[in-house]
């Protein structure tokens, strides 16, 4: 309904004649997607929301003809009595730092010069006019910009091992198989911002010495893809990318490649098995892949927000970077907030928030007046946190403190009227289903351990299944090839260390 939407008001702009007033620009996700479709008349900032076809004549009559606010439209928390609330002072934008989301609801994601126009490649026409390799590797070490794809690795040590180990190729890989259920961080960036990506892939190209790229992006993403296909045309139209970027003798391609949907493809190994045309599974990791990757060759992979971080710390300084975020864990993390959450959507938030922040002031709270009960964070690999850790700053040292992890970003909340068990079967069934088979901990043992929590929540349990899943969610964990694997029973640890009074009931009392 957006593109009809924006269609129509468009026609309606040209109608009044007001085309030279008015310009409609498609944008990329503003992050308030409850609130869809939505509507941002800059400069004011005016947010109307929940705008439907037959609102678009008034907002051009009222609002663009004779410069009244709609009121009726506005977002709910953009009002205030007779007051009307910019965008970025309403309670869902207030705590939140864009950065790696700092250009999605404000440019056109299909038009380069609007990139540019917001500082887009300015940091790599510095780069590579400006500075050497090892200046660029050390800026991004400086930074301690750390993956936000899960692991939180440094990003500038693993440039610096590719950067280090001589081969005759090299490449550059964005991962951008986003998997975890309810999680749409990467494709939001995709799909609002995709030349920044493509910029990073450039400044990594030349920090590490490669000339080709590749983008491994689901194909159940078409607008995503789309998108790219549009920038990197857009991108070697501008000469930059391809040969001779910026004049200079640096050379740098991107290609696409389409995952088909298998979570397991995420992983990095198996990300790389599939590029090179074999079934994606994970390969048993005896080398780096900085060393030997893509190929064999020196490979870095980062994610999609890892890069989308990587040309603002350029454009802005490594000191203004840390001095977002804590000590450890500098800059933002975007989540995709979902659940039983008033304000559904993608937040972007300094690292060091609470969850507590997260969860009220910008989420909004818990509907139909319900009482918290936990929190996933980290999908399918992550663990549920419950209300007593609610002031918890979220960064990827504490999160794991409390046995659950960053992950990629998802943050599911639950109320009083979830079953925590239930919610470990879930995850389980999900990671069952895309547990690639190669090693017996992960194929054979999460299906045991799925069997079991149906049991429970059918409630036919015993008290010995208790002990069970302890036994096997050690195994697992022990013993499994890949992270999948490795963390696929995080939700079974986490709801067993916080909810273990949920698992009796069924056990015992057969609820
Ligand atoms: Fe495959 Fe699971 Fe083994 Fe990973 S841990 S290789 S997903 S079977």
């Amino acid at each position: 309904q957006g593109d009809e939407i924006r269609r129509l008001l468009h026609e309606k702009v040209v109608e009044k004649k007001l085309e030279n007033k008015v310009e409609v620009v498609l944008t990329g996700c503003f992050g308030l997607c409850e609130a869809g479709p939505n509507i941002v008349i800059y400069p004011e900032g005016i947010f109307y929301s929940h705008v439907k076809l037959e609102d678009v004549g008034e907002i051009v009559e009222e609002h663009f003809s004779k410069g009244n606010v709609v009121k009726r439209l506005l977002f709910k928390d953009a009002c205030k009595g007779d007051e009307v609330v910019p965008v970025n002072e309403v309670n869902f934008y207030k705590k939140q730092k864009r950065v790696a989301l700092r250009n999605c609801g404000l440019i056109n994601p299909e038009d380069i010069n609007e990139y540019i126009a917001f500082n887009g490649y300015e940091a790599l026409g510095k780069i590579l006019t400006e500075m050497s390799s090892k200046e660029v590797i050390d800026i991004i070490k400086d930074s301690n910009l750390r993956g936000r794809g899960g692991a939180g690795f440094p990003a500038g040590w693993k440039w610096d091992e590719a950067y280090n180990y001589l081969a005759d190729k090299k490449y550059v890989i964005c991962n951008a198989d986003e998997g975890d259920p309810g999680a749409f961080m990467d494709r939001s960036i995709l799909e609002g911002d995709p030349h920044s990506v493509l910029e990073a892939m450039a400044i990594i190209g030349y920090a590490i010495g490669s000339d080709q790229g590749y983008i491994y992006v689901r194909a159940e993403y078409p607008i995503a893809v789309h998108r790219l296909e549009v920038a990197i045309e857009q991108a070697r139209e501008n000469g930059l990318l391809g040969k001779n970027i910026f004049g200079t003798d640096f050379d740098f391609d991107i290609e696409l490649r389409l995952g088909a949907g298998a979570f397991v493809c995420g992983e990095g190994t198996a990300l790389m098995e599939s590029i090179e045309g074999r079934r994606g599974m994970p390969r048993v990791k005896i080398h780096r892949t900085a060393h030997k990757g893509l190929w064999g060759k020196p490979t870095i992979i980062n994610n999609v927000e890892t890069l989308a971080n990587v040309p603002v710390i350029f454009q802005k300084g490594v000191e203004w970077f840390r001095n977002i975020g804590t000590e450890k864990s500098p800059g933002t993390k975007v989540f995709a907030l979902g659940g039983k959450i008033k304000n559904t959507g993608l937040v972007e938030i300094p690292m060091g928030v609470t969850l507590r922040d997260i969860i009220f002031d910008i989420g909004g709270g818990i509907p139909n007046n319900k009482k918290f009960k936990a929190v996933q964070t980290g999908g399918p690999s992550g663990g549920c946190i419950p209300s007593e850790y609610l002031d918890t700053p979220v960064d990827f040292e504490s999160l794991g403190e409390l046995g659950s992890i960053m992950g990629s970003g998802g943050m599911v909340v639950m109320d009083e009227d979830n079953c925590m068990v239930d919610i470990a079967r879930f995850f389980l069934d999900f990671t069952v289903e895309e547990s690639c088979g190669k090693c017996v901990p992960c194929r054979e043992g999460t299906k045991r351990m799925l069997e079991i929590l149906e049991r429970i929540t059918n409630g036919e349990g015993v008290p010995e299944d208790i002990d069970r899943l302890e036994s096997l969610s050690q195994t697992i964990t022990d013993a499994s090839l890949c992270g999948l694997g490795k963390t696929a029973a995080n939700p079974v640890i986490s709801t067993l260390k916080y909810f273990r009074d949920e698992y009796e009931a069924h056990v015992y009392d057969k609820k």
